[in-house]
């Protein structure tokens, strides 16, 4: 009978578990799509443990908690930079991630579930600033915890963000960074 090897590759899309030092890569993770385990509250071995039972990549700065992954064979991330355009150009040189945004595949950066566009905006009518409402066309709710997004101007500065870890990933390749 075939076994899976703890920690093997999984098919599809990586999904990630990130340690509570990077709270800021897991809103990143989760608004370009990734389905990213984050709580500030995780013990390492609570990490080891759902790495291991969910084929999660773990994603951290804590050089012991790399090392220990590493020796039970799941697959891990050690971020060494500190800003959040190179920690994404640094995880995308390590496990092929899309950086590109596509709020249609994005998950709620608070919450990770897979968001929901709303086509109808009257019915956001109160849930969101009428400026909003009005200036805007593009709307995506959470259906777990409610929260609702918007493309608005705040895009323009995740597109920039996204292009400078771009940059760098391709300055990192050619060895320039
Ligand atoms: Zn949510």
């Amino acid at each position: 009978m075939p076994t899976r090897r703890a920690g093997a590759r999984r098919r599809g899309p990586p999904r990630f578990i990130v340690d509570t030092m990077l709270g800021d890569l897991a809103r990143w993770l989760r608004i370009l799509g990734y389905d990213t385990h984050y709580s500030s509250r995780l013990e390492d071995w609570e990490i080891l443990r759902i790495a291991e039972e969910e084929g999660r990549v773990i994603v951290t700065m804590d050089k012991g908690l790399y090392s220990r992954a590493r020796r039970r064979g799941l697959r891990a991330v050690l971020i060494t930079t500190f800003h959040t355009p190179e920690r994404l150009a640094e995880l995308s040189l390590r496990v092929p991630i899309r950086l590109e945004a596509d709020p249609s595949r994005s998950r709620c950066p608070e919450c990770n579930s897979p968001l929901v566009r709303v086509t109808d905006k009257s019915r956001l009518r109160g849930r969101v600033p009428p400026r909003a409402l009005e200036a805007y066309d593009e709307f995506y709710v959470c259906p777990r915890c409610g929260r609702v997004y918007w493309i608005g101007s705040h895009w323009r500065n995740i597109r920039r963000v996204l292009e400078e870890a771009r940059e760098l990933r391709e300055k990192i390749r050619r060895g320039e960074a």
